[in-house]
């Protein structure tokens, strides 16, 4: 396979800029065995862009472009894409969200334009970009790959060296082999930091990705047969868990719900939930998994003060004194939770999803998570920034990362 490389920018042409990301790339593809037939750069110029495009195909199997992704009316590497490959470009609404997510998580100020970001072409497919907003893109046609990379480099780079590098492995001649470890209770700093010895290695390469509070360590071998790789993987895998003990929960597609259940039947406990922030989301992700009736009982939405009171035993002096949200009406929410239910344990959530702080003062994203098992009640602190779906979707992984670790004593 041979692969041609496309410089977008006009800032490359007037040499304001030197072409570091070309050159990178150019070594990454002679690693994964793919020769670099030709290069170009172009201006933002849609005509000259597109025409390049299609030469590129004409001599290569593989084209990568680099820049043009942005949201601003002289980012045209999405409009080129679609023209050379004769496939119209259409807004992914799924993709505008998680673009939308990324703004709310950061505190940016959405603009309509950025949605540009969410549209390809009907046969592609988005990169993560865990360091920007715009995405790259993988498409497919008649045999051939397009791959489009954003043009700043610490964007680029990162994306090359993990996703593309895996992709570009795979279509040189040999088997790549990849399983993932599920990473929970630390973040994406800490978790490099513990293994950054390991990402340095070349065969199997360790690839970080961070989730919504959890981190994906993927581990990625190249050999002639899949149980090759497997016997390359197998003692970096061992070595990961060793450093990071129990919080690794799972490996490949197992979820941290389904872990915290699957522990919970093997041990022959049980847990219920009392919910108000996140209004079912965590019941909602501990029944998904198959045969959890085993080990959860049930859960109460305590959404209003009322139904923390009276179906909870909730005081109305604790919700006066300390409000809804407070480490006081966690516990008892929990505590009532546990009773009520007569499980082994009992999780409860109460927090501010927002938008905008409470009427009592508590600020958007603070949450309390109680925990009560029978030696007591425990009560954690978590400020989880700004925006109502990532507050609920944070509040409902920290609960189960409590779980979790809970469950390792
Ligand atoms: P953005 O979202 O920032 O608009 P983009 O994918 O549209 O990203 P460009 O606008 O083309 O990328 O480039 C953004 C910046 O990245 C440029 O100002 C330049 O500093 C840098 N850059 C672009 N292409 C390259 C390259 N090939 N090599 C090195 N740096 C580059």
């Amino acid at each position: 396979m041979n692969a041609e490389i496309i410089s977008v920018g006009t800032e490359l042409l007037l040499g304001t800029t030197v072409d570091s990301n070309a050159a990178f790339l150019g070594r990454v593809l002679a690693e994964c065995g793919i020769g670099c037939t030709n290069r170009q750069t172009v201006g933002d110029n849609l005509d000259r862009l597109t025409a390049a495009i299609e030469l590129a195909f004409k001599r290569a199997e593989i084209v990568v472009t680099i820049g043009g992704l942005g949201p601003t009316l002289d980012d045209l590497t999405r409009d080129g894409i679609a023209r050379a490959l004769d496939d119209p470009l259409i807004l992914d609404l799924e993709l505008e969200g998680e673009i939308r997510e990324i703004f709310a998580t950061r505190n940016l100020k959405w603009v309509e334009s950025n949605a540009r970001q969410a549209m390809r072409p009907t046969c592609g497919e988005a990169i993560e970009n865990r360091n920007g907003t715009a995405p790259g893109l993988i498409c497919r046609k008649n045999g051939k790959v397009l791959i489009a990379l954003p043009g700043p480099p610490r964007e680029f780079q990162p994306m090359v060296s993990g996703p593309v590098r895996q992709l570009l492995a795979t279509l040189g001649n040999a088997v790549i082999y990849s399983r993932v470890l599920r990473v929970c209770g630390l973040g994406e700093s800490r978790v490099e930091e513990l293994v950054r010895d390991l990402m340095d290695g070349e065969n199997p390469t360790v690839a970080p990705y961070a989730k919504t509070m959890e981190v994906h360590l993927r581990v990625t071998a190249r050999a002639e047969t899949t149980d090759d790789a497997a016997n390359l993987i197998q003692p970096v895998a061992k070595e990961i868990r060793r450093r990071l003990d129990w919080r690794v929960f799972g490996t490949d597609e197992t979820t941290l719900e389904a872990a915290v259940i699957h522990k919970l039947r093997k041990c022959g406990l049980t847990i219920s939930a009392s919910e108000s922030c996140t209004g079912g989301l965590l019941g909602g992700r501990l029944t998904s998994v198959p045969g959890s009736s085993e080990s959860f009982v049930g859960a109460v939405i305590a959404y209003t003060d009322a139904v923390k009171v009276q179906f909870l035993g909730v005081l109305p002096t604790t919700l006066d004194a300390e409000s809804a949200v407070s480490e006081a009406v966690a516990k008892e929410m929990a505590e009532g939770t546990r009773k009520k239910f007569a499980t082994d344990f009992a999780i409860s959530i109460t927090g501010v999803a927002g938008p905008g702080d409470d009427d009592r003062g508590n600020p958007e994203g603070l949450v309390y998570i109680g925990l009560a098992t029978a030696e007591g009640t425990t009560v954690t602190k978590h400020q989880f920034g700004k925006g109502r779906e990532s507050i609920r979707n944070r509040a409902t992984q920290a609960a189960l990362t409590l779980l979790w670790e809970r469950l390792q004593n």
